[in-house]
């Protein structure tokens, strides 16, 4: 094997156990009797969780597997999503029940029952019609996270429109590219919504946006700041529209295959794609995956999901799954330091939220502000804590079961992406002796494994390529209006098998370990180095709150690793010296052995990130080889870069 194909080093050694608390372990919803279950009958697993939803027609086939890569689940089957997240609910005698306890940045709140979002959905699914949207028309979603966010996409699943929702940070152009993709007839926006304590409007985007995108014929427009807004003709307001509509619709069954969203992705690696997901075998999965993962007692959980609507956790975990589960949600509109650094810990305390799902960036976030900031609050009222979007380092995992979830709460570390559509791969936290940094055993019913790069499984110890082996309910259906970029972006890599883009490695007993993007993978001395466990040794020292590495073209090594790196807030002055370069450098050297040293260290204010919060590792490796900076507009902050290029004259390595 030539070194370019050498699988991926495994350098972290990590010993740490944290067992399922023993009053969870009884209770559990999951135990590990359901992975023998799902692997002696994965369709027959499936179509038993399916039986978790309404169906207004009975399917006739689990899976339809016979024109790979393009899967058909609960063939023939007839469901409405928005019909299975409200009404049955209300018909099952839940309408009192609190669906969306809402709280808005200002300080402002409102609480949606099920039976308030019945009504709801049913005039907004009424305002549509009125529109002329009908059953397979593309709607796209523009708008601030406060409560007509998932009325709007459940009014859409109501009469069968396809949503598309771009995140409220996107500029104009982005907006406009992804309402051209779809060819949306409809835009739902608002004037604006509350970020950092001031209103931040959102209007002028989308009159910009649609000036040249002809397929839109209405913009429907939510009051929220009350700011002036310039106006249209295509322009309707939603108090005007919305308001005077029935309460009374009558949902439509949908093929259980019904394009039910598409959504782009993130954009880490480049341009992003419009991935299309359907109904019914999507909404089983969510369904199945919150109440597993979360070990959900919708009685009386109060789960609170910190991500944007506009991502597709959003999608998945707070409105699809927990709603097809009638759970009780919290949804926040604004960012994490409004009024102050402890916003989060208070809406924790003022609804008692026993399970929290968030993304380790946030984490490592938390950490650098410090542990008195939480420790000002009751959060006494958490039992599960979960993360996702990026490897949580061990450091930033132990941190947050501690400090946020006093050394009781299990952590689940959940790996998926936008094209999953569900978690994939988790701990369940009444069976797993979690690991800090480790996302552990794909979940029931779930193919997943680590190949080389000739597609072998690797042995337990090795690294490779991530890969899903059979179809999942939840998968991406297509490419919107691309099959070819379907098939060759994710099934043509290795035969047969779902690549994710994404290296993983298989501990001793073979649990599953995520280790970045392939495509970040850094060839040192002829060893590929994930950046996740340099990073994680980085993280680790007790005066780093975060770190992004990068492998820069050398002429010795090949690649050599250059990191960046965010100092705690308590860490003092001495962060810049040389000393505590050598230290750090030193300290990789210990944790993973000499072959993972940075050659150069940058310490910086901060790192650049998607609006979704991943570090743009691509950006930094421009940096770091002194080329132009590559394509910026999935980035929250543009002026990150500027800042992080300023200092690397600066930057000098030892040895
Ligand atoms: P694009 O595909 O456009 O570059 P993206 O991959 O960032 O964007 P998402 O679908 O939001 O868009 O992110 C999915 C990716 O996030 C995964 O492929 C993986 O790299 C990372 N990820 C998510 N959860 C985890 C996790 N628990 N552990 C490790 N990585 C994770
Ligand atoms: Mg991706």
């Amino acid at each position: 094997m030539s070194e370019s194909q050498e699988t991926l080093s495994n350098l972290l050694q990590e010993t740490r156990r944290f067992p399922p608390p023993a009053e969870l372990a009884e209770s559990a919803n999951v135990t590990a009797a359901a992975y023998e279950e799902a692997a002696a009958d994965r369709l027959g697993f499936w179509a038993a969780q399916a039986e978790r939803l309404s169906w207004s027609r009975p399917w006739d086939e689990v899976l339809d597997w016979s024109n790979p890569p393009f899967a058909k689940w609960f063939v023939g089957g007839e469901l409405n999503v928005a019909y299975n997240c409200v009404d049955r609910h209300v018909e099952a005698g839940l309408g009192a029940k609190v669906a969306y306890h809402w709280e808005g940045e200002p300080g402002d709140s409102r609480t949606l029952t099920y039976a308030d979002l019945k009504r709801e959905v049913s005039k907004a699914a009424n305002a549509l019609l009125e529109l002329g949207v009908r059953k397979g028309d593309r709607v796209a979603i523009y708008l601030p996270m406060i409560p007509e966010l998932p009325i709007s996409m459940l009014a859409c699943a109501r009469i069968g429109a396809t949503h598309s929702v771009v995140f409220g940070g996107f500029s104009a152009d982005a907006l406009r590219t992804r309402i051209d993709d779809a060819q949306a007839r409809v835009v739902i926006t608002a004037d604006g919504g509350f970020r950092r304590g001031k209103p931040s409007s959102l209007k002028p985007t989308v009159d910009q946006a649609v000036a040249d995108a002809p397929s839109v014929e209405h913009v429907l427009v939510v009051r929220r700041t009350g700011e002036d807004v310039a106006e249209t003709e295509r322009d309707v307001w939603w108090e005007d529209l919305v308001e005077r509509q029935s309460d009374q619709h009558t949902p439509e069954p949908v093929d259980a295959e019904h394009p039910l969203y598409i959504l782009y992705t993130s954009g880490t690696t480049g341009k992003p794609k419009g991935i299309l997901h359907t109904s019914g075998g999507y909404l089983t999965q969510t369904a199945y995956t919150h109440w597993a993962v979360f070990d959900l007692k919708p009685e009386r959980d109060v789960y609170w999901c910190s991500a944007d609507i506009g991502w597709v956790t959003g999608h998945s975990y707070i409105v699809y799954g927990p709603l097809a589960n009638g759970a009780t949600s919290v949804i926040y509109e604004g960012t994490p330091d409004t009024p102050n650094r402890g916003r989060w810990w208070d809406v924790i305390q003022k609804y008692k939220v026993t399970i929290f799902y968030t993304a380790p960036t946030a984490i490592r976030t938390c950490m650098k502000w410090g542990a008195d900031i939480p420790a000002r609050y009751d959060l006494s009222s958490l039992r599960i804590l979960g993360s996702v979007g990026e490897p949580i380092n061990p450091e930033a995992y132990v941190w947050y079961r501690e400090t946020i979830g006093a050394s009781r709460t299990p952590v689940v570390d959940t790996w998926w992406q936008t094209e999953t559509g569900s978690i994939m791969i988790s701990p369940l936290p009444g069976v797993t002796a979690g690991k800090p940094g480790a996302a552990m055993r794909p979940l029931p019913g779930i193919v997943a494994d680590v190949v080389d790069d000739q597609g072998r499984s690797v042995p337990n110890g090795g690294g490779g390529f991530l890969v899903v082996k059979e179809p999942w309910p939840s998968m991406l259906r297509t490419i919107w209006g691309d099959d070819e970029r379907y098939v060759k972006t994710y099934w043509s890599r290795f035969d047969g098998m779902y690549f994710a883009g994404d290296g993983a490695k298989k501990d001793d007993d073979g649990d599953l370990w995520l280790l970045g993007r392939v495509d970040d993978v850094m060839l040192v001395s002829g060893h590929n180095i994930s950046t996740t466990e340099v990073e994680s040794a980085l993280v680790s020292h007790p005066k780093v709150a975060e770190a992004a590495v990068v492998g820069a073209t050398d002429p010795v090594t090949g690649q050599a690793i250059v990191a960046f790196v965010i100092p705690r807030g308590e860490a003092g002055e001495e962060v810049e010296g040389e000393a505590f370069l050598k230290e750090l450098r030193d300290h990789v050297a210990r944790t993973l052995g000499p072959i993972a040293k940075p050659r150069q260290i940058l310490i910086v204010a901060e790192l650049p990130k998607t609006r979704s919060g991943k570090i743009m590792r691509r950006l930094l490796r421009d940096v770091a080889e002194n080329r132009s900076i590559g394509d910026v507009s999935t980035l929250a902050d543009s002026t990150v870069m500027d800042l992080i290029s300023a200092k690397l004259p600066e930057a000098k390595s030892d040895d």
